[in-house]
Order: C-alpha cells, then structure tokens, then sequence
C-alpha cells in the first residue's frame, strides 16, 4: 500500500475516469446548495438560459430547439425515439456498442418497426451498406446513429453518415450523449432531425436531465407520435412554449448546476477549448499506458478523446480486481470494459481532469503493477 495521501477532486473524493457520471467542479456542486420553487422566476430563467445555450453550441440558433427530459442520458434517448419515429415508421439503427444495442431494444418495446445495420465494436459502419439498406428499403423512415460509441470509445463517422441519411431523403437520429459539448456537431452542416445527450458528460454538469435539441420543422410533425406520456417531447416542449415550465417535476438543482457548468464551458473556450483538453488528456493517458506495455482496442484514427479501452495484460499475476482496487485506494476510479469482441477496461478522460491527473492515474498505475509483481501491461513476457 502507498503512504502518500491519494488523489482527490477539489470536494476530496476518488478521481472518476469512468464514462460518467463525472468528477465535476466544486463551483458547479456549490450551484447546487439553494432551494427553488418550480414557479420560481430565478430558476425558470436559469432554465431557459441552459436551453438556449444548449441550442448554441448545436449550432441551431432559429432552426433548433433543445426539449430537456428528466432523467438520464437514455430517457432522452428513449424520447427521442419514441416522439420522432411515428408508430407506423421504421427505424435503421446503427450499432458497434452497447449504446446502438439499447435503442434498437427502445424501438422494439416501444412496438416500432425496427432494422439494425451491426458491426463489432472496434469497426465503424459500413456506409455502402448503409446507402444500399436505405435505397433497398423505401419503408425505413429514420436513422439513428451513435456518435461517440462509449462501450469502446470509437468515433463514428457522423457527418458521412448524416449525408448519406439525407441523400436518401431519410431522417437521421443522433446519439450525441459522450460528445457533445467536447466534438463538434454543428447542425448548420450535419443535417438531422434530433439529437441527444445530458447533463453529465461532456457538459460537466451533474445526472439527472437529458435533453434532445430537435429541428423546429420536424419536432412540428412529431404531434400524437409519443407512446409514453412523460417522455413525449412534442408536448413537454408545448409545455414550454405555452408557460415555460415543465410538465412535471424537474430537477431543479441539476438544472442549475447544468447552468453554471455551462458557464465554464464558455469560460474554459467552448466546444474547441473542453475537446483541447480532452484530446490533451488522452495523449497523456495512451502515451503513458502504451509505454507500459498496454494495448489500445483502438488505432489511433477511430479513437475519441473520451474514453479509452485497453486490452487486459495477459500476464497471469494480474487479477483486474486488485488492479481496480489498488487505483481506487490511490484515487483512481477506473470502468470495467463491456466488450464482447475483447477481455478489457476503460479510462475516461472526461469530467474536471487535466493532464496532471493523467499523469498521476499513470503512476498509480505503475505502482500498482510493481506491487502485483507485473512488469508489462501487454502480452504476457516468459515465465519467470
Ligand atoms: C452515457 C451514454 C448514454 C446514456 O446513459 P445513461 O446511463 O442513461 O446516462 C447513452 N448513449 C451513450 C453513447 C452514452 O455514452
């Protein structure tokens, strides 16, 4: 065990390289100690303020609106879905991960008529095969699409895929949830209808709200298409319009921190300046692990700057659990991988981490294989 004091957020708690939810700034938890009425004046226009900027950074000033649902990530997921696709459509879904994987589950249970285009996890989609599912099946409506895939941290080909979509006089559905805010998707050259994400990952904001930034024209026709009342994004989005006020209870205090973590996203540069840091943490993070022997599931040019998956060393002296729990000890909370196609974990290197943080998740984890006695996080080197 290590005597040196371990390393602590700004609060003092464990550093989360997970895929979120996140380490978040101590100003954006300190947002969070104020009680507010629903009717209250202050909070509905900290609330409008998150919407408008959430609308910014998309790139949809007068085109866009952003429709929040509470709940997480997949709630919004869920709506978007369920509000766009109309019960008579049919949706492709595109899948290299376990985000790709639940949506086509969502379209399924919500009775829509579903089709998947899947490859595996380190492999994006084949966009021939796209264009050609598209032009076979005049039936399919809507496309929907991963953006950033966090079950193996692989960028999608987004905008190719977007103009494939619309040459084929498609509707395209974003999963954005682990990119946006951190890699550009601007809708005034990605063509979709809606798109997806929440208020803790890139963001930097707490869980609690999704939020779905959907094209003005064709949020309009999604009236009646809802097959849920609380996920129905053309009527929460009515609500809106006619009172500025939700539906239902919202989570008042995300919401504010959501405002205050998106403050010092503009303060930090924006979208450019958040992905600056990302990319920089990830270059320390798979530098530093590649030095050590480990292996990237990814080449370099399917990588985001977000969450990365390393094979598992092969040595047998390392047992993943003392591994996760030697970096925990140390302040380092890592994600075990969900891949089918590899044994494998993830480091996140998104959240209020820079690259000294990397630097000292790198030393840690030297330490810890020294202490399990394993001297290359590769292939296993020849019996000692
Ligand atoms: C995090 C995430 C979601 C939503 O997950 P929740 O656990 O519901 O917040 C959806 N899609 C992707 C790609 C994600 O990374």
């Amino acid at each position: 065990m290590t005597t040196r004091k371990p390393a602590a957020s700004e609060t003092g708690d464990p550093l989360l390289l997970t895929p979120g939810p996140l380490t978040t700034s101590a100003s954006v938890k300190q947002a969070m100690v104020h009680d507010w009425g629903s009717r209250d004046q202050g909070f509905i226009a900290i609330n409008k303020m998150v919407l408008e900027k959430i609308v910014e950074l998309a790139g949809g000033q007068g085109t866009h609106v952003t429709v929040p649902v509470q709940g997480s990530g997949t709630f919004a997921v869920e709506a978007m879905i369920t509000s766009f696709v109309p019960r008579t459509g049919k949706l492709l879904v595109l899948i290299n991960g376990a985000y790709g994987q639940r949506a086509k589950k969502i379209a399924e249970i919500a009775g829509r008529a579903v089709v998947s285009h899947e490859t595996p996890e380190d492999t994006p989609p084949d966009l021939a095969r796209i264009e050609k599912m598209l032009a076979d099946d005049k039936a399919i409506t809507h496309v929907f699409a991963v953006h950033c895939e966090t079950t193996s941290g692989i960028l999608n080909p987004i905008s190719e895929i977007a103009a494939i979509v619309k040459k084929q006089g498609r509707r395209l559905l974003v999963d954005s949830m682990s990119a946006f805010g951190a890699i550009e998707i601007d809708a005034r050259a990605i063509h979709y209808d809606a798109l997806a994400a929440s208020s803790n990952k890139c963001l930097e904001g707490v869980p609690g709200l999704g939020f779905v930034v959907c094209r003005t024209t064709a949020l309009a026709e999604c009236k009646g298409n809802a097959t849920t009342l609380v996920l129905d994004l053309f009527d929460q989005a009515e609500g809106f319009a006619k009172t500025g006020q939700y539906r239902f209870t919202p989570p008042i205090h995300v919401i504010v921190a959501l405002g205050k973590a998106i403050e010092e996203h503009a303060a930090e540069g924006g979208v450019k300046g958040r992905g600056k840091r990302y990319r920089d943490n990830a270059k320390v993070l798979i530098d530093g692990m590649r030095a050590m022997g480990f292996r990237t599931l990814l080449p370099n040019e399917l990588q985001a700057p977000i969450i990365v998956t390393f094979h598992m060393p092969t040595d047998p002296k390392f047992v993943f659990q003392r591994f996760y729990d030697g970096l925990k000890d140390r302040g380092y909370v890592i994600y075990p991988g969900k891949l089918t196609v590899a044994d494998s974990f993830r480091m996140g290197c998104i959240g209020r981490l820079y690259p000294e943080h990397m630097k000292g998740a790198l030393a840690a984890v030297r330490e810890v294989l020294d202490e399990l006695r394993v001297s290359n996080g590769g292939p296993a080197l020849a019996a000692e």
